[in-house]
Formats: C-alpha cells, sequence, structure tokens
C-alpha cells in the first residue's frame, strides 16, 4: 500500500467520523415516524399508563426517575387523562446524577445515638400490620366500611396515640360508607417562635388484598419508626407526622393537608418536609433523593447525611413528581421525596405482587435512619429521661 493510498483512506475515515452523527441527526429529524415539538416529563409510571402513554408518545430520554417523551399525534388529540400526567418540560430542567460525598465525613455521637435506635423488625412488623389490612385504596372506601384503608387508618392513628403523640383525623372527602381522611400525629415543642418539620408518607395502596407492601406500607411504617424513635425526645421544633390518604388517586390526601395547614397559618411555620415512598425495595443500595431545582443544594446536604449515617448511596434527581412532597413543594416548603433507585425499582410496582417476602428491611431502615439524621440537623433534639 503506498503513501498516497494511505493517506486517500485516512481522510475518507476522518470525513466519514465527521459527518457520520450528521447524518443520523437528520434522517432522525426527517425519518417519517420521528416525533417532533415539545418534550413532556411523564407525571406518573404506573404500568396501565406508561402502556397508554405508548400508544400516543415516544420515549426521548429515560433516567430514574426521569422519563421525556415527545407527542405522536397532535396535543388535541390526546385523551385528556393522559393530558393531566404530562407536564411540558425543557430537557435541560430535569437533572439526575449520584451526589458528590460530602468533604467531611465526621460523625456527630450524639446523631450517632439516634439513628442506631433504629429497629429494623420492628418497621417490618409496622409495615406487615399495615399490608395485612386487606384492600388500602382510598377508592375503595366506598366499598366496604370495613375496608383495608379504614382499617390502616384506626392502626395507625392507635399507634400514634400509643407512643404518647396528640392525634387528628383530618377528613376531607366524605363517602357513601366512610370518610376519606389523613393521620396527623403532633408532638408541640412549647416553645416561642418553633418551627414545624412535617414527615409525610401515604397509608394507602392501588388497591390489591393485602399488598402495597412496599408502595406504601414501607413508607406509612417509616413514619411510625421514625414517630417512636423521636417520642424519646424532646425537639427544639415541632414534629408533624402525616399518614397521607389518597395519593394514588391524585395525591388527594396531602393536597387537602396542605390546603387546610394554608387555611389555619401552619403552612407558614413548616419550615422542612419529609417524604417517604416505596422505600424497601432494594438491589445495590441506591436511594434517589428527589426535589426541585430551587432546592437541590438542600439535597445535596441530604445526601450528604447519608454518606456520614447510612450505606446508601444517593443520587439526586430533579423535578419532582408524582407523590407526597408535591404539594408541599408546591406552598414554597423545602421538601424532598426519599425513594427506592428508581433505575432499578420494585417489580411488582402497582400489582398484586407487591409483598412483603421481597423487600429489605435493612435498607428500609437505612432511610428512616437518614431522614432521622436531617431532622437531628435542622432541630436540637434532647433525650428524654425514663
Ligand atoms: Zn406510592
Amino acid at each position: 500500500m503506498t503513501g498516497v493510498n494511505v493517506y486517500f483512506i485516512i481522510t475518507i475515515v476522518i470525513r466519514t467520523l465527521l459527518f457520520l452523527p450528521c447524518l443520523l441527526l437528520s434522517a432522525h429529524a426527517f425519518g417519517a415516524q420521528a416525533p417532533a415539538g415539545p418534550s413532556y416529563l411523564l407525571l406518573s409510571h404506573d404500568p396501565a399508563f406508561l402502556e397508554e402513554a405508548a400508544k400516543y408518545s415516544a420515549t426521548v430520554y429515560a433516567k430514574g426517575r426521569i422519563r421525556l417523551v415527545k407527542l405522536t399525534v397532535p396535543a388535541d388529540q390526546l385523551p385528556p387523562e393522559l393530558g393531566r400526567k404530562l407536564r411540558e418540560i425543557s430537557p435541560s430542567e430535569v437533572y439526575s446524577s449520584p451526589a458528590a460525598p460530602p468533604a467531611d465525613k465526621t460523625a456527630d455521637p450524639a446523631v450517632l445515638a439516634l439513628t442506631a435506635r433504629v429497629d429494623a423488625r420492628r418497621l417490618m412488623g409496622y409495615a406487615e400490620t399495615i399490608t395485612m389490612t386487606g384492600k388500602r385504596s382510598a377508592g375503595q372506601l366506598d366499598l366496604s366500611a370495613s375496608s383495608g384503608n379504614r382499617a390502616a387508618m384506626d392502626y395507625i392513628a392507635a399507634a400514634f396515640k400509643d407512643l404518647g403523640y396528640e392525634v387528628e383525623r383530618q377528613c376531607y372527602k366524605e363517602r357513601k360508607k366512610d370518610s376519606e381522611c389523613n393521620i396527623l400525629a403532633r408532638r408541640r415543642a412549647g416553645k416561642a417562635g418553633a418551627k414545624t418539620i412535617a414527615v409525610v408518607g401515604h397509608m394507602d395502596s392501588v388497591g390489591h388484598e393485602n399488598a402495597g407492601a412496599d408502595d406504601n406500607a414501607s413508607g406509612a411504617a417509616g413514619l411510625l419508626e421514625m414517630a417512636r424513635v423521636l417520642a424519646a425526645y424532646k425537639s427544639d421544633h415541632d414534629l408533624l407526622f402525616i399518614a397521607a390518604n389518597g395519593e394514588e388517586n391524585g395525591i388527594a390526601g396531602t393536597y387537602a393537608c396542605a390546603k387546610k395547614l394554608k387555611a389555619s397559618g401552619e403552612m407558614s411555620r413548616v419550615a422542612w418536609a419529609i417524604n417517604m415512598d416505596m422505600i424497601a425495595w432494594n438491589r445495590d443500595g441506591v436511594l434517589d433523593i428527589e426535589t426541585n431545582k430551587e432546592f437541590s443544594a438542600h439535597a445535596e446536604w441530604v445526601a450528604g447525611l447519608a454518606a456520614i449515617y447510612t450505606k446508601l448511596k444517593p443520587n439526586i434527581t430533579i423535578p419532582a413528581w408524582g407523590s407526597d412532597h408535591v404539594p408541599f413543594l408546591d406552598a414554597g416548603v423545602p421538601t424532598y421525596l426519599s425513594i427506592e433507585s428508581w433505575a432499578d425499582h420494585n417489580p411488582c410496582y402497582h400489582q398484586a405482587c407487591d409483598k412483603m417476602a421481597s423487600l429489605s428491611w435493612d435498607y428500609a431502615a437505612d432511610i428512616v435512619r437518614l431522614n432521622l439524621a436531617v431532622i437531628a440537623g435542622k432541630s436540637g433534639l434532647t433525650p428524654l429521661k425514663n
């Protein structure tokens, strides 16, 4: 092979490499099936919804909690039910990446003592009781006054009361045979100028019998375990635990709760909120911490605590959608969702097989430890003598 030929071949190869992306892009841009127009964020990953959405859109980006689509039909041909669960968004507004470890990983012995009180077996016990209440969808309250949803409300209210909290049954919807209510538990600091730290987790499920162990008996159990541990402390700020109802029916309970907190003036005192939704299915120890752009620094701080006090591998994801953190974020409260890694989430999500057997309570206990460390970082906590 002569030098000239080698030069010629190299030139052709370089030109092909340079132009290949342009050729691919133009094929994509002008292809008959290539969707155009704005990107939309999917506000539900329910398997039935995804199947429906695929009929009208094509996925253009998918990473963890973020799935962007472009429409394959004109926007006015979208079924309204589907359109309500799409939010137009620029791809530059989304973010999903592992959090950077903190520069200083020194642990506070008082926080270590607090997190050491978390009991994975007890956490599992709370979740098992909630899972076994029957059919736990808020919609099923109409079908029977003995529904699992009612049994879950009663059990959680009694558990908070036994732990010494002030319990409120916050009902927001009268049904034919029953009322749909959130269960609120309060511990007041009794100090002038005290703020409120809210912790929320929904207790309802999509309604399969004795299921919804991960979604979201796990998060509701996390609330009870946090409340149990914190019952042994005096807090400088008020604590408000919200076992939310109707999350699977459009985040109904937490929207109603936020409205009532605004009406009573209490929302202006809520300084931080934490949401736990699906905290017990684990493969690789990754935890998603989800919030909106304006609170990304707060999420990074939370992720730093995970590196100090837990074995979790935190991933930050932006923006927030689809769970009980959204109404608090809408109210301007720094809030994050703690949720199992969505890149590899529970394969039984929203199905009858969402049972206790496949769940990891050591992982869930670590998420509870993280959320307790966050509260300790926000509020002075003094152990009560017993
Ligand atoms: Zn959920």
